[in-house]
């Protein structure tokens, strides 16, 4: 999964962009509502942290153009401390949930893990695949009960097809969802993490349709 933080207070953007790579999320930064914009219209992110202070263009109207232009993202806005307005403008403007700073990082990121459940439907904290489990607050994955180990590309590919599961994902997609802005991308590397992924989790664990993309759970 992949996040766009959106922060112009440097030592705030870096604790919060240091967070969420910690929680398993590709993450992207943007300092200004300009870029916000562009970066939210082009890249394709699972869930957006957006300030609302911002130099350029303010919060509220990045979000208003993202939300007139369809972008659907889950947008988690930060207001300031007892600005009750602002949560309201924030929620009208078309944000879905918000964290008054000053915030606990704890606080953002279970928010921000119950906006993406919400957006895929998941009533559960916990995804579940078969034998296969993921916990999106631990960043843990169990097979048959025994934890299994990943590195940070295998777990977000496994994160994104088990929030999608029975619903096949074109490669090209995955590979959006699970690379930073500024990281080199290859689609072909999709490939080995999913050869890996299949080699700690079993063969059957992910389907390949062929020219289609790759698919966990749903019909065999
Ligand atoms: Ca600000």
């Amino acid at each position: 999964m992949r996040v766009l933080i959106v922060e112009d207070e440097p030592r705030l953007g870096r604790q919060l962009s240091a967070a969420l790579a910690e929680a398993g999320y590709a993450v992207d930064c943007a300092s200004d509502g300009e870029r916000a914009e562009f970066l939210g219209q082009t890249e394709s992110y699972d869930a957006v942290v957006l300030d609302l202070g911002l130099p350029k263009v303010d919060g509220l109207t990045v979000l208003r153009r993202w939300r007139e232009h369809g972008l659907a993202t889950p947008v988690l806005i930060l207001t300031a401390r007892g600005s009750w307005h602002e949560k309201v403008q924030g929620i009208d403007s078309g944000a879905d949930d918000y964290v008054s700073k000053p915030f606990q990082m704890e606080e953002v990121l279970a928010r921000l893990r119950a906006l993406i459940r919400r957006a895929h439907r998941q009533p559960a904290p916990l995804l579940r695949c078969g034998d296969i489990t993921l916990d999106p607050r631990s960043a843990a994955v169990t097979l048959r009960g025994a934890p299994v180990k990943l590195t940070s590309h295998e777990f977000r590919v496994l994160a994104y097809l088990m929030h999608h599961a029975g619903r096949v994902v074109p490669q090209g997609e995955l590979t959006e969802h699970i690379y930073a802005h500024d990281a080199g991308r290859d689609s072909n590397t999709v490939e080995v993490f999913i050869a890996r992924l299949r080699r700690k989790l079993g063969a059957g664990a992910i389907t390949t349709v062929r020219g289609l993309g790759y698919r966990i759970g749903g019909h065999a």
